[in-house]
């Protein structure tokens, strides 16, 4: 457990910039979550991008912010914004993001801070905290020029999920892209996302060195597999994450048979009403509105129990770590003909890690065993590696800032973007990296 003591725990240098840019990462360097960076130049213009934590047991921060003059929120991923009311709390700077990114955080606070309850982890901030978040948040259109202190910036679509940006900043002597998480592949609700054109680019690295299968074929494999199930009787079972994952596998359904009984429980529902109210960020519009009509949204216990006599279920945790999701397994785990399909990243230590391993997990604090055929589907809303580097290479950055790194994407990714003649840098976090002019 962290508890900060503003001004007097972090680790952000007290010396000005006296050349180039300075990008301190209080989290989020060499690891996948955790994500806030600050950047100031000479101009003493100091911003925030992301402020995120990494839910687990416990859950981990990053380093205490220093005082800004903004933060800028890329999207709605815990790992990116679990740490913004402590923002406000403490600075009170403004807070700026896509409007559907400003509608989704809070509901993902509130789910946190539940759970922190649950869990006994006591978060930096107060419920009270998200409140007064509400009153510094500004919504930004992509490609609308703002301006902190001297230095322009605007928001691009980054693909990943509705609502992600990138960030673009026209600093006096440089353009930095910063990407946040990315994937420039089409996905069912998101068109992917288009290179900037940047001197200095900062840019996320989770699948270095790993590709992705062909996603058309994944999703050709999925589809196969749920019609294999229910024609022999069972149901599938797919735990999906609230905010992306979930809505892709939807319309994924409803294109390849809308004859299907296809129930949606969880937090998800709420994710994808703010969704339709902001229509604008998602592929096709109209067809999730008809999306929405069809789909057996679950919101009693009676429906839930409608939902064991469907033929797909659709719900939350995507990692099998409580949610409606165990509710269903622990009525099914006995059942042959049904199947569990996880097609997000699992976690290790979470259920659903547990039940790819061993082929079983704890429901309701009993580890259960789950006689349900157990399936993988890698259906990733991030840039493979070869994607990485080819985005790399077309913004054409001088300089290529890496982060939101596993260890083993660091090697790969340096040798093939320093082949593209691009400087590579690995920055740590709770350090300075200085990129020269
Ligand atoms: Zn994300």
């Amino acid at each position: 457990m962290v508890f900060y003591t503003p001004g007097r725990t972090t680790s952000y240098p007290s010396d000005k910039v006296d050349t180039g840019i300075r990008f301190h990462f209080l989290g989020g360097a060499q690891e996948v979550g955790n994500v806030g960076c600050v950047i100031e130049d000479k101009t003493g213009t100091r911003v925030l991008v992301d402020y995120g934590l990494s839910p687990g047991d416990p859950p981990s921060y990053p380093d205490e912010c220093p005082s800004i003059d903004a933060t800028i929120i890329t999207h709605s991923h815990l790992d990116h914004i679990g740490m913004v009311p402590w923002i406000s709390a403490n600075h009170g700077c403004p807070i700026f993001s896509t409007d559907l990114t400003g509608a989704l955080a809070p509901m993902m606070w509130h789910d946190t801070y539940k759970i922190s309850k649950i869990e006994g982890h006591p978060l930096p901030w107060d419920k009270r905290d998200i409140e007064e978040t509400a009153e510094v948040w500004k919504s930004v259109q992509f490609n609308e020029k703002q301006k902190i202190g001297e230095w322009s910036w605007q928001l691009h679509p980054a693909g990943h999920v509705p609502g992600a940006a990138m960030i673009e900043f026209e600093l006096p002597e440089y353009r930095v892209l910063w990407t946040g998480d990315i994937d420039v592949r089409d996905s069912p609700n998101v068109r992917g996302a288009k290179p900037v054109s940047a001197d200095v680019l900062v840019m996320e690295g989770t699948y270095g060195g790993r590709e992705h299968p062909d996603r058309k074929e994944e999703e050709t494999r999925f589809i196969q597999k749920i019609k294999e199930v229910v024609s022999r009787g069972g149901i599938a079972i797919v735990p999906a994450f609230a905010s992306g994952r979930g809505q892709d596998i939807l319309r994924l359904l409803y294109r390849a048979d809308p004859n299907l009984r296809v129930h949606y429980d969880g937090m998800g529902k709420r994710v994808t009403k703010h969704w339709l109210d902001h229509p604008h960020h998602i592929t096709d519009a109209e067809e999730w509105n008809r999306i929405w009509r069809w789909v057996r949204r679950v919101g009693s216990k009676s429906d839930r129990k409608k939902a064991l006599h469907g033929d797909v279920i659709v719900t939350t945790s995507g990692m099998l770590k409580g949610g409606p999701v165990l509710w269903y397994l622990n009525r099914l785990k006995e059942d042959r003909d049904s199947a569990v399909l996880i097609t997000g990243y699992q976690a290790e230590g979470t259920g659903g890690e547990m039940l790819l391993e061993n082929g079983s997990l704890p429901i309701y604090g009993t580890i259960t065993k789950i006689a349900c055929e157990v399936e993988r589907y890698y259906l990733s809303n991030h840039c493979g590696h070869n994607h990485l580097v080819e985005f790399a290479k077309n913004t054409g950055a001088k300089h290529v800032v890496l982060f939101h790194l596993p260890e083993e994407a660091i090697e790969p990714l340096r040798t093939s973007i320093e082949a593209n003649g691009q400087t590579v840098h690995i920055p740590e976090n709770s350090k300075s990296l200085y990129i020269p002019i």
